[in-house]
């Protein structure tokens, strides 16, 4: 059983409008339906060939049906309740709901259309619904309860134990010890709390179109390229409007704002970007999250804690948020110190030029960016032409992961794909033996989320007898026909990232389903993935991939170190802006339930200054009102500090490897059994100490971030 899609989210998500209107009833559920039967493919993987978009919903919804069969079967049966009739069984149910669910996703995401985002609107509340259903299930709790206090004599081997005392945490977690009284206001609770996040999601991305900065006038949009000009141009066109139209990002700052040479313009973007969502209309997200700030509490205090966020960390690896925010709370001084020297040695580069005015957020990126030139002298163009994009995955990506854990990748073309971009590679293992199927969608489209993630198709099992099928998905550039793709070394570190996501998912060795690969906290589900990205920089790597795409000719050591160096400057705007988002979800989740209903605004501002971060030039990297990572559903919220946690984690990690040889087969192979393919069949605290010979601490990611000089140690 696995009720919840975990789709793994870069940090920078970001979501396309639904834009559907009224659609025809879902079409009945019978064998005609390419999802009725598991595939015959290769992996199972989807029949992406047969699949119609109207497939997914009756076919979701069938699954949903189904499995509550499943589980009236479980709890109807006569027999005293076992481990195998009880915990196995519901780890057996919903396969139908999992294969379909897995394929819309995977698709809903990043190859939608009106269809499929109707199909999505309507599905968030039946989930929300069906998820209840089974938790809030009292026959079924009372059968796990009895299995679970019999758990000192059952002689269960550890993978099991761990499912039984995870699934009876889970339901607990969710409510299943409430009285009926209070399962009915829970109930009630989690359907408004979708209703309002959904509602929130549609706020947000209308107020984000409509928050684009438009212009006639060219003279304001100085300082971009041609390029940037045209597709300026061009999103004026699909607008059916003349002039200029620059659309907003998710983020607080936009990337035009790196380029603008005009402070007015920079100005306005910004003001654009930071009142998007509070201009008192139908798109005003501030009485939404509000309400939803409150019902969390709420909802947490019915489950007997003293906020959303303690309810949110009892299940992650920080545990509670006193932990979590005395991590984040002691990077605070280092981060802001360090932006205050970049602060300085950018406003000397403006007063040098006579700007006569003190660098605010809309500056930063303009001129950081003539710091690093003047300093660096790095060319974005010219370092590009060494990162090109097939190079990059096969003697980079696959290469570095050749090298530590002696799989190999094979390109196949006779597996069913979504969108003809996408590739599809056999992963083989050290024996040659099959081991996942690993899908890519790097190109950008318009009907494409943004940012960059990972999911899966199938998730790993024993029990089930399933090979993973992973997906990692990005937006890099489309080339032009028959040109190479180019990409920045940004780029390059999201592919790293994003693979080291897919191969916790492929290197998966678990039983269970609920159990396997990336099924892990939030907390702990960024490190495969962040450490990874060390290998991009790793020298032997390095030399490997980044090749002059037409010479073929290494890149010059001297544009290596440049590259290095530059990494470290900016750091403190970026880590800053970080730690105020994860301050800020914080704050508003460790509000107790007796509290009013907040004045988004003004909570806002007490927050920073509570926290020591009202940075005048470096705002937080979303505010309240854009929040979506928080507020579009519940996967996020109290957790975005993970981001910074699980960093800490990867540092920590990737100084193991230099004390003890780096890039070998050796260490690898070690890091693969101890932690890649454990999932979450084990304490993850004590996996990963016992892996590590010690607990994390923060000193490497200290010194990666170049925040030594101001660094203490946790
Ligand atoms: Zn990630």
């Amino acid at each position: 059983m696995k009720t919840q899609i975990s789709l793994i989210l870069s940090i920078t998500m970001t979501l396309i409008a639904v834009s559907a209107s009224a659609a025809s009833p879902p079409a009945a559920f019978g064998p005609s339906n390419p999802l009725y039967v598991p595939s015959t493919l290769p992996y199972q993987a989807p029949p992406f060939d047969r699949i119609k978009d109207a497939d997914y919903q009756p076919a979701i919804e069938a699954g949903m049906a189904q499995q509550l069969k499943e589980i009236k079967a479980i709890t109807d049966n006569p027999a005293a309740p076992t481990f195998d009739n009880t915990l196995v069984a519901l780890e057996k149910s919903g396969s139908l709901l999992d294969r379909a669910s897995a394929a819309f996703y995977g698709v809903s995401q990043a190859n939608t259309n009106d269809v499929l985002q109707q199909a999505k609107a309507d599905l968030a509340p039946k989930n929300a619904a069906h998820e209840d259903a089974i938790y809030l299930n009292e026959k079924l709790f009372a059968r796990i309860s009895a299995v679970y206090k019999q758990r000192a004599s059952l002689k269960l081997d550890a993978e099991s134990l761990r499912l039984l005392k995870f699934t009876y945490d889970e339901f607990v977690h969710r409510g299943a010890n409430l009285s009926r009284a209070d399962k009915a206001t829970l109930k009630k609770l989690n359907t408004e709390a979708a209703t309002l996040s959904n509602a929130f999601t549609n706020k947000i991305l209308a107020a984000t179109k409509e928050g684009a900065y438009t212009t006639e006038d060219r003279a304001a949009l100085a300082g971009l390229t041609d390029a940037q000009l045209s597709a300026a141009a061009g999103a004026a066109k699909e607008r059916n409007s003349t002039g200029y139209v620059l659309p907003l990002q998710n983020t607080t700052q936009q990337p035009d704002l790196a380029s603008l040479s005009v402070r007015e313009t920079r100005t306005a973007l910004l003001r654009n970007s930071w009142d998007r969502a509070e201009k008192s209309d139908a798109n005003d997200t501030r009485d939404t999250i509000a309400r939803l700030a409150q019902l969390r509490a709420q909802r947490a205090k019915l489950l007997g804690f003293p906020n959303h966020a303690a309810w949110k960390l009892e299940d992650q690896m920080a545990k509670t948020p006193e932990t979590a925010l005395k991590f984040v709370d002691a990077l605070v001084p280092m981060a802001t110190a360090k932006a205050a020297a970049e602060g300085k040695e950018i406003q000397a580069v403006i007063d040098s030029q006579h700007g006569g005015f003190t660098l605010g957020p809309q500056d930063w990126n303009y001129y950081s960016e003539q710091v690093r030139a003047a300093k660096y002298a790095l060319n974005g163009a010219e370092v590009k032409q060494y990162f090109e994009l097939n190079r990059v995955l096969e003697d980079g990506v696959f290469y570095a992961a050749h090298q530590l854990y002696g799989i190999s990748f094979k390109e196949r073309k006779d597996i069913p794909v979504y969108q003809s971009d996408v590739r599809v590679f056999d992963v083989l293992d050290t024996d040659g033996k099959p081991m996942a199927l690993f899908y890519c969608d790097y190109f950008k489209r318009d009907n494409k989320n943004g940012g960059a993630w990972m999911s899966e198709f199938v998730t790993q099992s024993k029990l089930l007898g399933r090979l993973p099928v992973v997906y990692n998905v990005a937006n890099l550039q489309k080339p032009a026909p028959g040109e190479a793709a180019l990409i920045s070394f940004d780029d390059v570190t999201t592919m790293f990232h994003e693979f080291g996501h897919a191969l916790h998912g492929m290197f998966s060795n678990a039983k269970y389903p609920s159990l396997a690969g990336t099924q892990t906290p939030r907390d702990f589900v960024e490190f495969p993935s962040q450490f990874n990205e060390h290998w991009a920089l790793y020298p032997e790597v390095f030399k490997n991939y980044a090749k002059h795409y037409k010479t073929g000719e290494p890149m010059p050591p001297e544009m290596v170190e440049k590259i290095k160096r530059s990494k470290n400057f900016d750091e403190g705007y970026g880590l800053t802006e970080l730690l105020a988002a994860a301050e800020l979800d914080m704050q508003w989740h460790t509000l107790s339930a007796g509290e009013p209903l907040q004045n988004p605004d003004d909570f806002e501002k007490m927050a920073l200054a509570r926290t020591h971060l009202e940075v005048r030039a470096v705002p937080p990297r979303y505010r309240s009102s854009y929040f979506s990572h928080i507020w579009s559903g519940d996967g996020y919220s109290a957790g975005y500090y993970a981001y910074l946690w699980t960093e800490m984690l990867a540092d920590d990690a990737y100084a193991w490897f230099e004390e003890h040889g780096g890039l070998t087969r050796a260490n690898g192979d070690r890091f693969r059994s101890m932690i890649l393919s454990q999932g979450n069949t084990h304490d993850l605290e004590k996996l990963y100490a016992d892996w590590r010979g010690r607990e994390p601490n923060v000193d490497a990611m200290i010194r990666l971030r170049g925040l030594k000089e101001t660094a203490g140690t946790q």
